[in-house]
């Protein structure tokens, strides 16, 4: 963002809140050539982060992909659209409440796990397995574990599925 003073390019942000109701983000920001400061109103569209992705590059948030994503992993399985749909609005806000112009896309994955795994298991599973792209059976069977652990019924399905390999 530009000084309104100066022009400079470099601006510091010194405070940062959601105003609106979450859809915009009030910013007092201070230029870094002049010292003048300022207050800047973004809204949710430059609010969401950019995705770092492992190779480094960064790519504008992409909710289409991430709905692909979502239906990919709940393949068959007895969950709504309108769910689905709840589970991207709510890690949109999750992405906008950051306040952060970046993030990487591990910790995308691990926001949309948590909201998964509320969801349904299977898909869960599924979705986690892509994302954190196990490296072995073992792995895949520590996390299968874990979902024991929480003293849920794991379904048949995904024992199946991890046996099978
Ligand atoms: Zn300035």
């Amino acid at each position: 963002m530009y000084c309104p003073f100066c022009g400079h390019s470099e601006t510091k942000v010194t405070d940062s809140r959601l105003v609106a109701e979450g859809n915009q983000v009030r910013r007092r920001r201070e230029c870094l050539a002049c010292g003048e400061r300022f207050t800047s109103y973004e809204s949710a569209e430059l609010l969401m982060p950019r995705v770092i992705k492992s190779n480094g590059n960064r790519e504008p948030f992409n909710e289409e992909k991430l709905r692909l994503g979502l239906m990919r992993a709940l393949e068959k399985r007895p969950v709504s659209l309108e769910r689905v749909e709840s589970v991207l609005t709510r890690v949109k806000r999750a992405l906008r409440a950051t306040g952060e112009p970046e993030m990487k896309s591990l910790d995308l994955g691990e926001l949309v796990m948590s909201e998964l795994r509320e969801l349904d298991e299977v898909a869960y599973v599924r979705f986690a397995s892509v994302y954190r792209s196990f490296q072995d059976i073992h792995e895949f069977r520590k996390e299968i574990d874990s979902l024991g652990e929480s003293d849920r019924q794991l379904p048949d399905e995904v024992i199946s599925d991890v046996d099978d390999e």
